[in-house]
């Protein structure tokens, strides 16, 4: 049997390290030489169960724990990965393909962040409730109560940073999670588990399983689970959202969007550039938050594009551990196929004007070792002079695939800006602050830039309106999402207030 570069990822729960009872396994893809990784063992619907139930062994204990108990521990968790964050950052790398500048820079450090961010907020008074006086002798109050058993389900564009935005909430706030990384990118998981249990995370509080849709679409619909965290697309957040509301449960939806970057006429043409470029090719596209409708004032547009085909030469794909590289492949062969679909269908179905890129073989990959030819690499790709109704400007691509939208007045970009069912985030490039104000507060959507694109810190909540979602992540606001409230009415008079008491 041919050995692979990392060990098999089993499930974890109990505190442990667990073989799946399916006795079935898949293999993660390495994207930059489609040569596989690590063997995933497949959950079984009896292996859920098992996860599920140590999770619900552990709640009352984890619960019942002082929040500023709680938070020291999670201050020790937070602390251990970025002891580790080179050797984190590169196993992310190997598994979604994005190049360790990035890796290393971003994805364990703003999970660390979120982590540590919570866990201060619980330790510091974060999960107290109101005190409410009604009268002398009366009064109520509010506590804020850890839910339950709750599942985290990622996607693979962020793998351990979802896993971190969605557990430190919630584990801060007193809940046990069972967290299903996506079945591309599953090899952070157990390492997180790990780093959880070695900061003195009790056994059961957070749990790994592993699995495609069908182990999501069992822990979704399971009796024993409170609340379901879900990043991924529309569709599927369609179909698990409508699972989880038959049981009642608690949802938090982060889903996809079709962004709009608008470059409001008076905007430093360079700054603009270099925040359209960040809002598309990024993470090789494959950010949700992409701002990949690009509206550009007509009067700018020439300038625009010259000063973008300038600095298209600065994507640099290859060696994805080199500090130079800012371009990996995507991250996996049906996603490949799926965006090179969306570049020839821009081409021949909807005509748009190709102004870099498009769907052929990147041209460096002819002088790269064999290994590499074989990645999921594509040209980050640019599209002018589009209209709305092509398909490449209304559906979510995911990956390197900017279009220009060129517009007359700002009338006319923020209804067309809203003309989406998706509202995840949106952003304006201007020197006119009242402008800038103005125009963001007619957008529709969750999270909005000003003369800037992509960052997300700990401190704000993030999430999508209309089809990109239900609820926000991070900041004071995310905590709500892990907790229910109970109010309690205390009457002091001594008198039962009755209209029984006599005839
Ligand atoms: P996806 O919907 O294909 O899969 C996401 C997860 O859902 C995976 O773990 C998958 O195994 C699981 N899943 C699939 N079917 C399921 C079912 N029926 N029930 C329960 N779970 C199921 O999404 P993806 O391709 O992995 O991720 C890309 C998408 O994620 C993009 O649309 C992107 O915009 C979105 N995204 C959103 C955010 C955000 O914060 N809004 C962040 C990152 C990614």
């Amino acid at each position: 049997m041919v050995s692979l570069p990392y060990p098999p990822r089993s499930l974890y729960y109990d505190g442990k390290p667990q073989s799946a009872n399916s006795g079935k396994s898949f293999q993660n893809i390495d994207p930059s030489t489609s040569l596989p990784l690590a063997e995933i063992h497949s959950a079984s619907h009896a292996d859920v169960d098992a996860a599920v139930a140590s999770a619900t062994k552990a709640f009352p204990s984890w619960s019942q724990t002082p929040a500023i108990q709680r938070s020291r521990i999670l201050l020790k968790a937070a602390s251990l990965l970025r002891e580790r964050n080179d050797e984190l950052a590169a196993v992310e790398t190997k598994d979604t393909g994005k190049a360790f500048s990035e890796t290393s820079a971003v994805d364990v450090v703003t999970g660390a962040d979120v982590l540590e961010y919570f866990a201060n907020l619980v330790g510091g008074g974060g999960l107290n409730g109101e005190t409410i006086q009604l009268r002398p002798d009366a009064w109520a109050y509010t506590k804020k109560e850890a839910l339950g058993v709750c599942v985290g389900i990622g996607a693979w564009n962020y793998p351990i940073q979802i896993a971190l935005w969605k557990s430190a909430p919630c584990l801060a706030a007193g809940n046990c999670m069972i967290y299903k990384a996506s079945e591309f990118t599953p090899l952070h998981s157990t390492l997180l588990a790990e780093i959880y249990t070695a900061a003195g995370v009790p056994p059961g509080v957070f749990n790994v399983v592993q699995g495609g849709g069908d182990v999501g679409a069992y822990l979704t619909s399971h009796p024993g689970v409170a609340k379901v965290s879900f990043t991924g697309q529309v569709s599927t957040g369609a179909k698990v959202a409508a699972s989880a509301a038959g049981g009642m449960k608690y949802v938090t939806m982060e889903l996809g969007g079709k962004s709009a970057c608008v470059v409001l006429p008076d905007a430093d043409i360079e700054q603009a550039v270099d925040g359209a470029m960040m809002a598309n090719f990024y993470s090789s596209g494959q950010v949700c938050t992409n701002g990949t409708r690009v509206f550009v004032h007509e009067s700018m547009k020439a300038k625009f594009e010259e000063v973008l085909l300038q600095k298209m030469q600065f994507i640099r794909p290859g060696d994805l551990m080199d500090a130079n590289t800012n371009f990996g492949p995507l991250v996996s062969k049906p996603h490949y196929e799926k965006v090179l679909s969306y570049m020839k269908h821009g081409i021949e179905e909807d005509k748009a004007t190709l102004l870099y890129g498009g769907p052929g073989k990147p041209e460096w990959l002819a002088s790269a070792n064999s290994e590499v030819k074989n990645g999921f690499w594509v040209q980050p790709t640019v599209f002018t002079d589009c209209k709305d109704s092509m398909r490449i400007v209304k559906e979510e691509i995911f990956g390197p695939v900017m279009s220009i939208l060129p517009y007359k007045t700002v009338e006319e970009v923020v209804e067309r800006a809203n003309n989406t069912t998706l509202g995840l985030a949106a952003g304006v490039f201007t020197k006119d602050l009242n402008l800038a104000h103005k125009v963001i507060a007619q957008l529709q959507a969750g999270i909005t830039w000003v003369n800037t694109w992509g960052e997300s810190p700990a401190e704000m909540s993030v999430g999508g309106w209309k089809l990109s979602g239900v609820g926000v992540e991070n900041g004071r606001r995310g905590i709500e999402a892990w907790v229910r409230n109970k109010s309690t009415l205390v009457e002091m008079s001594g008198e039962v207030p009755t209209v029984f008491a006599k005839l």
